[in-house]
Parts: C-alpha cells; structure tokens; sequence
C-alpha cells in the first residue's frame, strides 16, 4: 500500500453519492509532502517518456502538478474556467461537465502555452467519468501536441472515465485506485 492509500484510509471520508472528500490533505488543505511523494513516483512510471509540459485543470489539480512538475524541471500550464464567452481565438476551449457540481464549464488554454509538437503529461487529482481528461486531451489534440501519458491521483475505478482512457491507448498512472466505498458502512476497497 502506498503513502497516498494509506492517507485516504486514515483521513478520507466516503460520502453519499460516491464522492470521496479529501479536503483534509488534497483538496483545501494539502500536505505537501505527500504531493511530493507523488510526483516522484509519477517521475518513476512515466521514466524515458519526453515530456515538455504538465497540464492540469483548476483548481485541485494545480497544487499537485505544480509539486510534480519539480520532478520533471518543466512548466505547468493549467486549463481556467472561462469566465466570459468572449473568447478571442487566442484559446484552445473544452466543454468540461463538472462530476462534483454537476454544471458545466468552458475551460480555456491560451495558444501561447501550449505548441505543436510537444510533449503533454496531463495531472489532475480526481478521475470519476472522465469529462475532465476528455477536456484536457482534446486541447491538446487541438494545439498539434501529444498526450505523453496521464497521472492522477485518485481514480474511483467503480466509474467509467479510467477504462474509456485506457481504452484509448493512454498511459494512465492512478496512484491509488477505488474499487468500491460504502457511505454507511465508511469501507474503502483498493484495487491491488
Ligand atoms: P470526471 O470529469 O472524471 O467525471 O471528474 C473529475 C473531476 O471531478 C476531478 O477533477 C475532481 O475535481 C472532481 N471529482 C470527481 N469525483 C470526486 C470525488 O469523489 N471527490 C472529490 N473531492 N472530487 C471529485
């Protein structure tokens, strides 16, 4: 079992609705060494792939990628929620269905920050149906760049978004993967 496992099974809490709060080391508060634990091992699984630029989602996403991109020594850029429809045609846009708050949200990369050819690991902390990566890759695809491979911390395996990316040649690292939790009961079943 590793650190982050063990952290969701001391500190996670199972709610209704199959959502996992983690807001006590992840999603508000966030132990930073564990994050680190993370990217090394991210660094590890995605060791001889050629990767230029992180890119991840706000707003969980970013603390994460920012700790493992120390790992790799290259930027991160972060897809924003667009906040107006005036968009100017400088911005690679994705139409991303939020699980958690069941609305949807325009998110946004400026064509700057993203360039043909390069080498895309996509970080984000959660993957439930996978609207949020679905996003994240079309941008990419969008820009002329390639998906290196996809870390996430916490995949809920019981849900479709890890087989569909798979399913679709990725490499996907999750680093703790769930295969099924009780709200009543608080059990938490990790995939071996
Ligand atoms: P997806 O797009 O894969 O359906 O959902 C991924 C996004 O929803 C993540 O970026 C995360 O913010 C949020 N999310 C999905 N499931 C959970 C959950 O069980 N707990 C928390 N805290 N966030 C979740």
């Amino acid at each position: 079992m590793n650190a982050l496992q063990e952290k969701i099974l001391k500190d996670g809490i199972v709610k209704q609705g199959n959502i996992l709060k983690v807001d006590s080391f992840l999603n508000h508060q966030m132990d930073v060494e564990l994050f680190n634990e993370m990217g090394k091992e991210w660094k590890k699984r995605f060791e001889g792939k050629k990767i230029d630029k992180i890119l991840t989602i706000e707003a969980s996403g970013i603390a994460i990628a920012c700790i493992a991109a120390q790992h790799f020594g290259v930027p991160v850029v972060f897809a924003k929620k667009a906040k107006s429809v005036n968009l100017d045609g400088e911005m690679y846009t994705a139409e991303v269905e939020s699980f958690t708050h069941k609305n949807k949200n325009t998110v946004i990369v400026s064509k700057k920050f993203i360039s043909e050819g390069e080498g895309i690991l996509i970080i984000d902390d959660f993957l439930a149906n996978g609207c949020a990566l679905q996003g994240l890759i079309h941008i990419v695809q969008a820009a002329g760049a390639h998906v290196e491979g996809i870390g996430i911390a916490i995949e809920k395996g019981f849900q479709a978004g890890g087989r569909m990316i798979r399913n679709m040649g990725y490499q996907l690292e999750s680093l703790a993967i769930i295969d099924a939790m009780d709200w009543e009961t608080g059990t938490i079943t990790f995939r071996e």
